[in-house]
């Protein structure tokens, strides 16, 4: 039977989303863009662009918002975090199921996105507990500047007095919103959150619990349903823009005169083609080998393959080929498919029309240099937007094709290797700048040649072995103490990682002068 087919059919009323602008939610006056049931391709609500106006609303956030907040402690900010991750727990299950009829994310998808926003915004609220009183942060030691210790340096971190506009991509609407959202409210900056237009419905009940919990002082939140566009062309020097989405669309806003005229800072989460890689050493009967093959094929399907940090080429040994391919195949066939609200169900339907028929062109031509494992782009019957799990192997592992081209979706690529940590790092590395490279080996010395070699091109490494078995998230999890970001082709962006991840929403100022002012006042420097 088509997964699509063993749907409940359930009537329930349209939904129209608003924007909350300036204390008021507001509906679009533009055309209306359909959100779909991606299990079966019903209409199940709209969004319209236009009828927010783009400048009031960034007024309100520097003019309201933002005073509001630099008003609070850290602590005090600490708080309001504790209280929107309880918020929207509360709603966990209402949540979760408009995950899945807005976002085709099966119950464990839709767990991860949620848990993953309250489980950051509690992280947040930890940390701010432990900050000072003071309205900014030190930042190292002082230092001395003068011939005596009579002149002084101190580095302090102060919220930035503008607007931190986030633009979030469709695949992650809790956790992106509330990632972002965290580490700005933290600092102190009012934030402008853009969800993804196929699944923001979800995003947008979850702006209206954590609007109707009061918890967020006037100004300090609003959310957009609508389109963005425009509105980059009138941030400010203070302001700062968070992005996640396309490496395409990442570049548009990067170039973005106004944003290089006014130097506005810009940090940018794009896509990945990340890389798993077997280590020579491991046999079938290893815990290392287990969680390879366990990890990569969570990866191909959870959220249906729709993570930035999803495995996307997978470098095995050319003599465990056969193992691998026959283990991997196994697993990704038990895969149970269907409507992602079903207990049993391990894999739902990709989030949108559009997002279907990308994934199966790209698979297309990816299959113009590589052999099918398992799979294909061919459509399944039925409603839906159902994609077949799809394992491939390049034919030439030096194909550009296979180290460019995202498929987001449940595809990936295996690329034979002859096992030396240099061929492993030069294949890796290909990726042009990847958010996350996983490695499963035991043979420490080969680990300590391929991480140096792998490292800079990547935001993380997440090294698998028997030792970690059963003790971690995989590599495609992303968790607030680490770093989460990549250089070159990921963007060049940096996210989260304790309280690194403040950093871009505070300001850093070189104060020099009388260590009695400046180190008393600011640091810990003891009056001359
Ligand atoms: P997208 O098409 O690039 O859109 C991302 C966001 O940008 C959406 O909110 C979109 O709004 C908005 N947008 C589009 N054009 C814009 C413009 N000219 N100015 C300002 N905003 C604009 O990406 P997507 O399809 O939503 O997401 C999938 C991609 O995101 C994948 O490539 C994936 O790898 C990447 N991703 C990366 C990370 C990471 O952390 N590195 C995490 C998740 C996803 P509309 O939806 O209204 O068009």
């Amino acid at each position: 039977m088509h997964p699509g087919r063993a749907l409940a059919i359930v009537v329930r009323p349209m939904i129209s989303l608003q924007s909350y602008v300036r204390g008021q939610w507001i509906a679009g006056n533009g055309d209306p863009v359909t959100l779909h049931n991606p299990a079966n391709a019903e209409v199940v609500g709209d969004v319209r662009p236009g009828g927010v106006d783009h400048a009031a609303a960034l007024a309100h956030a520097r003019g309201v918002g933002g005073p509001a907040l630099r008003a609070m402690t850290f602590r005090q900010r600490a708080e309001m975090l504790k209280g929107l991750s309880k918020k929207l727990h509360e709603h966990r299950d209402e949540l979760i199921e408009i995950s899945g009829r807005n976002g085709g994310n099966t119950r464990g998808d839709a767990k991860f996105d949620l848990d993953g926003a309250t489980g950051t915004f509690a992280y947040y609220a930890s940390l701010g507990k432990h900050l000072p009183e003071t309205p900014w942060l030190t930042d190292g030691d002082g230092v001395q500047l003068g011939r005596t210790a009579r002149f002084w340096s101190e580095h302090v971190l102060l919220p930035r007095p503008g607007v931190a506009l986030l633009i979030n991509a469709f695949n992650f609407p809790a956790w992106g919103m509330a990632e972002k959202m965290a580490c700005a409210l933290l600092a102190g900056m009012p934030v402008i959150s853009k969800a993804g237009t196929a699944s923001a419905m979800l995003a947008w009940r979850c702006a209206q619990i954590m609007v109707d919990s009061g918890l967020m002082p006037e100004g300090a939140f609003q959310f957009l349903a609508g389109s963005v566009t425009g509105m980059v062309d009138l941030l400010q020097p203070m302001d700062v823009v968070a992005f996640t989405g396309s490496a395409r669309t990442g570049s548009r806003i990067r170039g973005n005169p106004n944003l290089i005229a006014h130097s506005v800072r810009v940090n940018i989460e794009a896509d990945s083609i990340n890389a798993a890689v077997l280590g020579p050493d491991t046999d079938v009967d290893d815990d290392t080998f287990t969680q390879f093959l366990a990890n990569v094929h969570l990866d191909m399907t959870q959220k249906a393959g729709q993570k930035c940090t999803a495995v996307r080429r997978i470098l095995v040994p050319e003599d465990r080929l056969d193992e691998v391919k026959e283990a991997l195949i196994d697993r990704l066939q038990a895969t149970r498919i269907g409507d992602p609200l079903d207990e049993n169900v391990r894999m739902g339907p990709v989030a949108s029309q559009a997002q279907l028929d990308d994934v199966r062109a790209g698979i297309k031509h990816l299959q113009d240099e590589c052999d099918t494992v398992l799979g294909g782009p061919e459509a399944m019957d039925g409603p839906g937007y159902f994609v077949r799990p799809t394992l491939l192997q390049a034919r030439d592992v030096g194909v550009a094709v296979v180290h460019e081209l995202e498929v987001f979706g449940p595809c990936a690529t295996i690329l034979p290797y002859d096992g030396r940590a240099a061929s492993a790092a030069e294949l890796v590395n290909r990726g042009g700048g990847c958010l996350v490279a996983s490695v499963y080996s035991d043979d420490k010395s080969w680990v300590h040649e391929l991480v140096p070699a792998i490292a800079p091109w990547h935001g993380r490494v997440w090294l698998g072995s028997e030792k970690t078995m059963g003790h971690a998230l995989g590599p495609g999890a992303v968790l607030p103490g680490s770093i989460h970001g990549g250089p070159g082709r990921a963007g060049g962006g940096e996210e989260l990682g304790g309280l690194r991840g403040l950093q871009f929403y505070l300001q850093r100022t070189a104060l020099q002068g009388d260590r009695a002012v400046i180190g008393r006042t600011y640091g810990n420097g003891e009056s001359s």
